[in-house]
């Protein structure tokens, strides 16, 4: 392992990824079982060892799990997989030159990249400035500083939620029902004016009403914004607050579009079936950074871990000087566990839905099935 205190300038790699993300995990999990294609020189670029899985954060504020659980072991799987890890973030890509340059200022030369370093939080963009705004990506750093305020007992009183779905629902449950909070934040969820969970069932949508009506949690479908050092939502002042979380959905990084390959309006990296970028086919993303040119992709973590499979099949292809042939075509419906933050949770299957505690059981199960194949092989087991 390599970080920014060792002074290489420059490193090359016949393979670069750059993010360990969602998608890239199976790829390293493909290089452990069947190895890396013979001689390739393969690298990961990520400023974390760990990779810190989204969908345990809502259970973690609840109690439902240790801070410790819900972290994939990037540098152990590195090293099971027989790749440098460099722990650094991308700062600018030259597809041209195939050179990735580092917050650090190292240079990293690559004949292949491939890119899923996630999104980046536009809260602010949205919201407009104030020092009470929390991104929730890096959701590293979003733990952090929220495990920070639950052990200063400070900040957290009187929290708005802003984003409207599946994560921003979620974490209004899990801070309305934060373990060892006395009282209870009083919490606030701030959709925008698309609504409630855009996208889901109308069936979905109204149970997770009702849980949020239940639990005491304000419900206001208007977007907030601060005016003047008040953050106001349709006409209305949200004051006073503690917190504002901004669930907003991903921006993409700047460096995407300042690199000039292909990207679609918001900036993410255009990418085919395959994964592949069109203008640079030596470059493959996938996750939040990448935005398909097929078919609208929605930034949620369940595509990033279905194309990672796809992904890993296509780089040894083209490690192999062959043309990619293995595609993601995501499913027509996607099934969604909703954490409630009280013992249940909520399903959603394109139109069908249930609920109780039966289905929070499920979304531990799969949960921690995921985290345990990649501990698993983490191990050598
Ligand atoms: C509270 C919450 C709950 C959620 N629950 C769900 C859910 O249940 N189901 C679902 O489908 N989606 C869920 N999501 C969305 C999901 O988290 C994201 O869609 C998913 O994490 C995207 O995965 P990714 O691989 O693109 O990026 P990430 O998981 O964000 O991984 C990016 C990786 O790249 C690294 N990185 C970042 N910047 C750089 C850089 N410049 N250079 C190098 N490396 C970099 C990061 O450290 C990280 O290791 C949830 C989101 C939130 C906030």
């Amino acid at each position: 392992m390599t970080g920014p205190q060792n002074d290489f300038a420059r490193t090359s790699a016949n393979v670069l990824l750059v993010g360990g993300g969602h998608a890239h995990v199976a790829v390293l999990a493909d290089w452990t079982r069947r190895g890396i294609p013979k001689g390739a020189r393969a690298v990961l670029l990520t400023p974390e060892p760990t990779l810190r899985y989204s969908g345990m954060v809502p259970g973690w504020l609840a109690g439902q799990h240790g801070i410790g659980d819900g972290l994939v072991d990037l540098a152990a799987l590195a090293v099971r997989a027989g790749v440098e890890l460099v722990l650094d973030r991308c700062r600018a890509l030259d597809p041209e030159a195939r050179v990735v340059t580092t917050a650090e200022g190292r240079e990293v030369a690559f004949g292949i990249a491939s890119f899923d370093t996630g999104g980046v939080g536009r809260g602010a963009a949205l919201l407009g400035k104030d020092p009470r705004i929390v991104e929730v990506r890096p959701i590293g750093a979003f733990v952090e500083r929220l495990a920070g305020l639950r052990a200063s007992r400070q900040g957290l009183a009187r929290v708005v939620i802003a984003g409207g779905g599946a994560g921003g629902v979620e974490l209004a449950f899990g801070l309305r029902n934060l373990a060892g909070a006395e009282p209870r934040p009083v919490v606030t969820l701030a959709t925008g004016t698309v609504g409630l969970l855009p996208g889901f069932a109308d069936s979905v949508r109204r149970r997770v009403a009702k849980a949020l009506a239940r639990q005491g949690i304000a419900l206001v479908e208007a977007d907030a914004a601060f005016e003047r050092g008040t953050l106001v939502a349709g006409g209305q002042s949200l004051e006073p607050v503690d917190l504002v979380i901004a669930a907003t959905g991903s921006a993409a990084p700047g460096w995407v579009r300042a690199s000039g390959i292909a990207t679609d309006a918001g900036g993410f990296l255009s990418v085919d079936a395959h994964h592949r970028s069109p203008s640079h086919p030596h470059i493959f993303a996938a996750g939040d950074v990448a935005a398909r040119t097929d078919r609208p992709l929605a930034h949620a973590g369940v595509h990033a871990v279905f194309a990672g499979p796809v992904l890993a099949a296509n780089l040894r292809q083209a490690l192999a000087g062959e043309a990619p042939q293995a595609a993601y075509y995501p499913r027509w419906n996607n099934l969604y566990l909703i954490n409630t933050g009280d013992g249940s949770a909520i399903l959603s299957y394109g139109p069908l839905s249930a609920q109780g505690s039966w289905v929070l059981a499920l979304k531990h199960a799969i949960d921690k099935a995921w985290i345990a194949k990649y501990a698993a092989l983490a191990r050598g087991a």
